[in-house]
């Protein structure tokens, strides 16, 4: 039987992977040991599948949100790589993070003192990571409150440290708040010096190679997208996004497109619906803006984006079909769709463009 053509999937390219793996690896130094950031279904590019490929790379520890992103892992049969939640945890989560053997990153005395007592309760000890804010304001104290927490939590019986860390808000757009973040890090750092330290997301790791301490945590690069521009001639992205022309239509001047008529065709025009909507994660925010590709020319969308089709003008596409591969995100012929060119125009970051490939595109893997 003939297979069924996918109407809209995401294709991940495993050599780009291995590629981008291989370029963090140059620049990490060699005694720093590389935290792969697989979260959020690995930036929607499919968390084991990824996290599998990256491992059989090098990687050696596992950065995840949650304990159900750890439990995936190890139901996947990954069961020696360390996993590290970059997330607080829940109270009620800290019993299935021992059980997975996972490191939850914790910040304040109380936490520590309840992961302790469930550590205990299991008749084990448990690693964690205790993070200190220097500037991100999302999780730790500051400065002598963090130092006075972590010495209490480190009297703890059934709890080990096993490293320090924090993360920089800016790295990508503000070096000097980075420097900032890295001075105050260090104003505090004789207080825990016997302790492994981590700081640096991708950006990080591009502003200075001094960032990289014991482990580096990693996510953007190795999906091939790059923090700062002029990483994009180093990088490949791994994620390309597709669907088909289901429809193709000669519409007369006059006629409108799409919910809220928000598009009139000034001239007639050849239309044509594709297989994608802000149910697939292609964001409604690219209405009217984005492009796509279609036989390697740039076609624009006419109207707004739906839950499940969108329409856009293959006038310039010659002699398209039904059926026809269009590109959402990647290359086609010398064109190239990136993902910062989507997410300028949503009004938002290549993080979000990809994460935001929704659950029933499937991802292929080649
Ligand atoms: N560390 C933490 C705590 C994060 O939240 C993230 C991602 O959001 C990363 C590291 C990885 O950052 P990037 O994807 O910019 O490399």
């Amino acid at each position: 039987m003939k297979e069924r053509p996918l109407r809209c999937w995401a294709e991940i390219d495993g050599s780009a992977l291995r590629h981008n793996l291989a370029v963090v690896r140059s620049r990490v130094p060699q005694e720093t040991k590389l935290i792969a950031v697989v979260k959020a279904n690995a930036y929607g590019h499919g968390l084991v599948p990824v996290a599998k490929e990256l491992v059989l790379g090098g990687a050696d520890v596992l950065g995840v949100s949650n304990v159900e992103e750890a439990a995936e892992l190890r139901a996947a049969g990954m069961t020696t790589t360390p996993i590290l939640l970059l997330s607080a945890c829940l109270p009620g989560e800290f019993r299935q993070a021992i059980e997975c053997r996972a490191w939850p990153t914790i910040s304040t005395y109380e936490e520590a003192r309840r992961l302790n007592g469930v550590a205990e309760k299991a008749g084990t000890r448990v690693s964690a990571h205790f993070k200190i804010d220097t500037g991100m304001g999302r999780l730790g104290l500051w400065g002598a409150d963090a130092v006075k927490e972590l010495k209490r939590a480190e009297r703890l019986p059934a709890l080990n440290i096993g490293a320090v860390c924090t993360h920089f808000s800016s790295a990508d757009e503000d070096p000097e708040r980075t420097e900032e973040q890295w001075a105050e890090l260090l104003r505090w750092r004789p207080h825990f010096a016997d302790k492994a330290l981590h700081v640096a997301n991708s950006a990080a790791l591009w502003r200075r190679t001094i960032y990289a301490c014991s482990y580096v945590r990693v996510g953007l690069a190795l999906y091939g997208l790059p923090p700062m521009p002029f990483l994009r001639r180093l990088l490949r992205p791994v994620m390309s996004w597709k669907t088909r022309i289901t429809l193709l239509r000669h519409l007369p001047a006059g006629r409108t497109v799409s919910y809220g008529a928000t598009y009139l065709l000034r001239k007639a025009q050849r239309l044509a619906t594709l297989a994608v909507g802000y149910g697939d994660g292609y964001a409604r925010a690219l209405s009217n803006r984005a492009q796509v590709l279609v036989r390697s020319n740039r076609c624009r969308i006419r109207g707004r984006v739906t839950m499940d089709q969108t329409v856009v003008d293959v006038t310039s596409a010659g002699g398209c079909k039904v059926g026809d591969e269009v590109v959402l995100l990647g290359s086609q012929g010398d064109q190239i769709i990136h993902a910062d060119e989507l997410a300028k125009i949503a009004g938002t970051i290549s993080y979000e463009i990809v994460t935001s490939v929704g659950v029933r595109v499937p991802r292929v893997y080649r």
